[in-house]
């Protein structure tokens, strides 16, 4: 699957980014370029997940999953909500979830 770039979108004026959103974009890159990130983002994809689960599921422990949760919610990339005693997570972006698709489906195709 290969998709032309259009026209329209090479002559639109080039201008550089801000340091704000270069920050937030090579931040959220590094956010994307771990292994145990990605597959934790994918778990929650599905559905939201308590830490124990997602160390169950994962087959990680329990500070690892705490560890990286913490970065993905500074990045505001994951949302929790409580439940009793338990926190939920899910992801908290539409856009970076939707990268992390089209990555997964850019590493599957042929
Ligand atoms: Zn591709």
């Amino acid at each position: 699957m290969s998709e032309e770039i259009n026209d329209q979108e090479m002559t639109q004026e080039a201008y550089d980014l801000d340091e704000e959103t270069l920050f937030v974009v090579s931040q959220t890159f590094k956010a994307l370029s771990d292994p145990t990130r990605i597959r934790i983002l994918h778990l929650l994809s599905c559905k939201s997940h308590s830490v124990n689960e997602i160390a169950e599921q994962l087959d990680l422990r329990q500070s690892t999953v705490s560890h990286q949760l913490r970065f993905l919610k500074n990045l505001r990339l994951v949302k929790f909500r409580r439940e009793g005693t338990t926190l939920y997570y899910t992801p908290d972006d539409q856009h970076v979830m939707d990268m992390l698709n089209q990555m997964i489906e850019h590493a599957c195709h042929n």
